[in-house]
This record gives structure tokens, C-alpha cells and sequence, in this order.
């Protein structure tokens, strides 16, 4: 039988709304017991107004997860782990790469599990894409080329936290295609060169241009630009020996060489709790930095040029 741990969500916004309340209500895994959010409540839970008085209030609470913006994810996911709780985290996993790597520190220390969740990992495509990159069929990848730009005022609608600094700009879409690029190809990359494009008004890039290369020297390019549309681009192609790999709609089509590839339905969240409730019955963690470490490394190698402001 299922073990089924008590559960609750912290930073009840867009995001825990539309994914992860209706994915945990489908999950048998987890009883959402309770919910901490400063300005937002959810029914038939108790609710608390910040995750200090959420730990004081429900001592036997299994697991946590947060969702609020990156910048509050340390001290929230802290406080958790030296309550002995285990934590998801969404992405991305924290504002910095130390802070992510301290957590890691205190989730082995206190026992617990700490997930880094990518959403987009569990995207359709991805797995089936990663399988094949890694099959004897495709060869040598050459060349990769990742495009992913949507308009930020039609996705992101009066947030500020994305453009102050910890907000990640155009990389909190971006990072999702780094977190696909990171698990599907079959080494790793490292990137040489980036542009940061940085309205007057804001901490963080609009759009940026990352150079990389994988450890056998074949480029991967990626565009990412919140000033796009209507229609958002959230595309990546891979050139192998044995043709070109595309994957489209953020990992909800692909096709191979041509040929478009039946996938399964789409569940990414679904899959991220699933995957939450082996990693706590396994007494595993799951933290793999890289998509945050690229990010990291084009804020410290970008060239910087400024645009018009953004008006927020
Ligand atoms: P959001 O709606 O702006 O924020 C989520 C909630 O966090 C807010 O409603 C707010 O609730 C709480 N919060 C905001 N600032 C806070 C602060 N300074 N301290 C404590 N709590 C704060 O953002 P979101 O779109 O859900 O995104 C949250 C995370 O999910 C981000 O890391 C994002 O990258 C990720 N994500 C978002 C999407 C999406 O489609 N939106 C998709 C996948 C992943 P209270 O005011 O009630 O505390």
C-alpha cells in the first residue's frame, strides 16, 4: 500500500493554483493538509500567513513545498529541513548556486529529502528525446539550437519579483529550456560567451544570447526574449548525425529525423509529485544545479547592453 504523507504548499500564486493544488488533489501519495501565503488562502486546509507560524502550527507535517518567488526559497526551504521536513522546491531551486548547495548541506544533515524540481523535464518529449540522443542511431550531436521566447506582459502580468534582482528576467522561462537541454543531451556543456539585454528600468535581462559548447566541442546556441508574439517560440533543435531532433512547445511535440513521434499526455506536474513521493520513501534528494549554474555563469560572463525601459 501507498505510504501517504501529510503535505503543504507555500506561496499559493499563479503557479500553485494552476498546477500544483489540482496535481497534489490527484496524487494519493499526499494529503494537502495545510497552506501558508501571506495574502491568499485555500479551502478545506488550515492556513497560515508565513511558513514560520505554518512549522509552529503543524508539528507532524510530513513534506513542504514552495512556490513562492526565488528569492524567498532559502530562508523558506531552511526553516523546513530544521523542522525535519522534507521540501520540493520549484524552479528555480534558489536565487544563487551557493544558497541551493547549503540546502543540500542541511537536507543530509537533518535526514530529509530536498527535491529541485524541473517542470519542464517531465514535459512529454523529453524523455523519449533523451533516449535517443543517447542511442547508437543518432550519433554524434553537431550542432544545438534552443529558442524560447514568449511575451512577457501576456505570462507574466504584474509580477515585479522577475525583474528585481534573484528574479532570474528572461531566464525564469529560459532556465526551462536549459533544464531540458541539460537532461536530454549526452554530455555536458559549458558555456563561452553570453548577452545580457537589460531594460533601464530593471535588475534583470529581457533577453539574452547564450554561446556554449558540449565537452566535444559541438555548439549549442540558445535565444531567449520576452518581447515576442503573439505566439510564444519554446523550440530546440538538435542536429545529430543521423538528422535533426526538434523538440516544440516547451517539450510537447517532437520529432526525430522527419518523422513526428506520438507522445504521451501531457502530466508535468503530476510526474514532479510522483517523483517527490519515490525520492521521500526512497530517503533520496534530487538536486541537479546545472540549469541554475548556466544561468549563474551568463550573469558572470554576459556583456551587458541596455534597452529602452521596460515601464513597470
Ligand atoms: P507569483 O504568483 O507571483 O507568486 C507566488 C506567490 O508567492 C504569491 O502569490 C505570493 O503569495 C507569494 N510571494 C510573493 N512574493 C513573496 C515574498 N516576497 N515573500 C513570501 N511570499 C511571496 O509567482 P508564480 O508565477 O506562481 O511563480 C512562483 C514560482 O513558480 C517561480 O519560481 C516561477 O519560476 C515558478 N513557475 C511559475 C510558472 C507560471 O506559469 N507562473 C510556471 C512554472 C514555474 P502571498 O502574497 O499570498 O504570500
Amino acid at each position: 500500500m501507498t505510504t501517504r504523507y501529510t503535505l503543504a504548499v507555500v506561496g499559493i500564486g499563479k503557479i500553485a493554483r494552476d498546477q500544483h493544488l489540482p496535481a497534489i488533489a490527484a496524487q494519493p501519495g499526499f494529503e494537502l493538509v495545510a497552506c501558508a501565503s501571506r495574502n491568499a488562502s485555500v479551502d478545506g486546509v488550515r492556513n497560515y500567513a508565513d511558513i514560520d507560524a505554518l512549522l509552529a502550527g503543524e508539528s507532524s507535517l510530513d513534506a513542504v513545498s514552495l512556490c513562492a518567488p526565488p528569492q524567498v526559497r532559502f530562508a523558506q526551504a531552511r526553516a523546513a529541513l530544521e523542522a525535519g521536513k522534507h521540501v520540493m522546491l520549484e524552479k528555480p531551486p534558489g536565487a544563487s548556486v551557493s544558497e541551493v548547495e547549503a540546502l543540500n548541506e542541511i537536507a543530509r544533515a537533518n535526514g530529509c529529502t530536498l527535491f529541485a524540481s524541473w517542470h519542464s523535464r517531465a514535459a512529454s518529449a523529453v524523455e523519449p528525446a533523451r533516449a535517443w540522443l543517447a542511442s547508437k542511431e543518432a550519433g554524434n550531436v553537431r550542432a544545438v539550437e534552443v529558442r524560447w521566447k514568449e511575451d512577457v506582459r501576456r505570462w507574466h502580468p504584474g509580477q515585479q519579483w522577475i525583474w528585481e534582482p534573484g528574479g532570474l528576467g528572461v531566464f525564469d522561462p529560459g532556465i526551462n529550456a536549459l533544464s531540458i537541454v541539460t537532461r536530454i543531451l549526452p554530455r555536458e556543456i559549458a558555456l563561452r560567451a553570453a548577452t545580457l539585454t537589460i531594460p533601464g528600468d530593471t535588475a534583470t535581462p529581457i533577453a539574452a544570447e547564450l554561446e556554449c559548447v558540449d565537452t566535444h566541442g559541438a555548439p549549442v546556441r540558445a535565444v531567449f526574449d520576452w518581447r515576442h508574439g503573439p505566439v510564444e517560440e519554446w523550440a530546440i533543435d538538435v542536429d545529430t548525425d543521423a538528422g535533426r531532433l526538434s523538440i516544440r512547445e516547451g517539450g510537447k511535440r517532437l520529432s526525430i529525423a522527419g518523422k513526428d513521434i506520438t507522445l504521451g499526455a501531457e502530466r508535468e506536474y503530476p510526474a514532479l509529485y510522483e517523483r517527490f513521493h519515490e525520492l521521500i520513501a526512497q530517503r533520496e534528494s534530487d538536486v541537479d544545479i546545472r540549469p541554475l549554474r548556466l544561468v549563474a555563469d551568463a550573469f558572470l560572463l554576459g556583456a551587458h547592453v541596455e534597452t529602452e525601459a521596460f515601464g513597470r
